[in-house]
């Protein structure tokens, strides 16, 4: 059977990924709790969002289907949805789907649609809710939901009963440690102890297998991305290819002593939230692309930081990208970016601006500046000879019409820029899990 939860969480504490660890423990009471947890990230804009828009799914091989396992299974998780989920936020939401074997060959499909759509679209509660009966009137036995207020989190429940990351699909995995209840933030606990050299050494140990655990781009000096600091119960997250390599770095972590941990596998990292588009104009507000174009205009500096220029599609069509402040050393290269440069932007497009999460540059102009012509007699430059009337060297006599034009080095390269691991979006592919060819080309 599967089961998506969703919505559980506030900004004032708890994190759903915390409800399904729990629930992996619980469920092995029921059966075998398959392969590991998944924990999806949907589309990244949607503003119904508390943090990180996660969604947990679950696979358990059963030790039977009766009509009481079905109900005792129903009862536990919305029994533990009653006790952790924070209700009094008004973003709060939480939705569960249940669907039992006898349903998931019919419903595989649609519910991959679902997953799909979550990732990359907006969904509506509407959608979610008239999809569920559809479902529950085809098999009353065998799909069933629970949730809460406006139920918003059916949406994602539904979206992580539909997603598959095995085979051939693109996915990573993700090692959460919990800490003690009584030290949670919302619990009024002590700031999370977590020893800094020790993730460091975690870091270096099992680099490129894992990411994201410090972030070294920081100018002051490097800084803990894997440490959460608000009231949840994460202590700390390792972020890698496989199962092992999290384990490994986790392993070497020293830190305050932790409740539980649990591996999840994960669409994080995979670029999964992005379309292809070739035109500007097909662009829509809360979805995300990878586009190709031209430089037109030079990156203007706003007072906040941001960085801002204009890029121009095949067809002509002008799109406003941006780097915005907490993007780091990127804005720097962003910067260096003039008129001609042909790039590969990669974002979120709101607000008529796409939020960029990285670039790849395939084509740098050629840089100039316009320069007083050299003496053809003594090689020093020459001044000008008075507006409209060219240039003349004062010594040697010799006269020029036209400013002469020198090429200027660039100090970027064609290639792939991202944003630092603290501004990444839990679904950016980051670099350093790209192949050497890939990088290349
Ligand atoms: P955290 O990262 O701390 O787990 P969160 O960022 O996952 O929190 P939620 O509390 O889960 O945020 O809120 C996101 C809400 O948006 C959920 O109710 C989810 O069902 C809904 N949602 C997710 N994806 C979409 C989508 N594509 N369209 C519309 N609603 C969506």
């Amino acid at each position: 059977m599967l089961i998506g939860i969703d919505d559980t969480d506030s900004d004032a504490g708890m994190c759903t990924t915390y409800l399904a660890a729990l629930l992996a423990d619980e469920l092995k009471a029921f059966g075998t709790v398959d392969g590991f947890p998944y924990l999806i990230r949907l589309n990244p804009t949607v503003p119904y969002k508390t943090r990180g828009n996660a969604a947990l799914g679950l696979s358990v091989s059963l030790f039977d289907e009766t009509p009481e396992t079905k109900r005792e299974i129903i009862t536990l998780v919305a029994d533990k949805i009653h006790e952790y989920a924070d209700l009094s936020c008004e973003k709060t939401n939480p939705g569960a789907v249940f669907i039992f074997s006898g349903s998931y060959n019919s419903l595989r499909r649609p519910l991959g649609a679902v997953f799909k759509k979550a990732v990359t679209d907006v969904i509506e509660i509407e959608e979610a809710a008239a999809l569920l009966n559809q479902f529950e009137a085809e098999f009353p036995e065998d799909i069933f939901h629970f949730s809460l207020k406006n139920g918003r989190g059916l949406i994602g429940s539904l979206a992580a009963c539909g997603a598959v990351l095995s085979g051939s699909r693109d996915s990573t995995f993700e090692y959460l440690a919990y800490r003690l209840p009584k030290n949670w933030g919302s619990c009024g606990g002590p700031p999370r102890f977590v020893d800094f050299e020790s993730l460091i050494s975690a870091d270096r140990n099992t680099a490129p297998e894992t990411w994201d655990t410090v972030d070294y781009d920081k100018k002051t000096k490097p800084f803990p991305v894997c440490v959460p600091r608000g009231n949840d119960p994460v202590l700390f997250g390792i972020r890698g290819e496989s199962p092992e390599a999290v384990q490994k770095a986790a392993e070497s972590v020293i830190s305050e002593e932790i409740e539980r941990f649990q591996i999840f596998q994960t669409n994080q990292g995979t670029d999964a939230h992005l379309i292809f588009t070739d035109s500007v104009l097909e662009m829509r507000p809360l979805h995300s692309y990878i586009l190709e174009g031209t430089v037109c205009s030079k990156a203007e500096t706003t007072e906040g930081g941001h960085d801002i220029f204009k890029l121009k599609d095949s067809g002509g069509a002008l799109l406003e990208c941006a780097a915005y402040e907490p993007t780091g050393n990127f804005r720097h290269v962003i910067r260096e970016l003039i008129p001609g440069d042909k790039i590969r932007v990669y974002g979120s497009f709101k607000k008529e601006t796409l939020n960029l999460e990285k670039i790849k540059i395939l084509k740098l102009a050629g840089d100039f500046k316009l320069e007083n012509p050299a003496c053809s007699n003594c090689g020093k430059r020459m001044e000008s000879a008075g507006g409209g009337q060219g240039f003349r060297c004062k010594k040697c006599k010799t006269t020029a019409a036209d400013k002469i034009k020198t090429p200027v080095p660039r100090k970027i390269r064609a290639g792939y820029y991202e944003v630092p691991p603290s501004a990444r979006r839990h679904l950016s592919k980051p670099l350093i899990r790209y192949s050497k060819e890939a990088l290349e080309f």
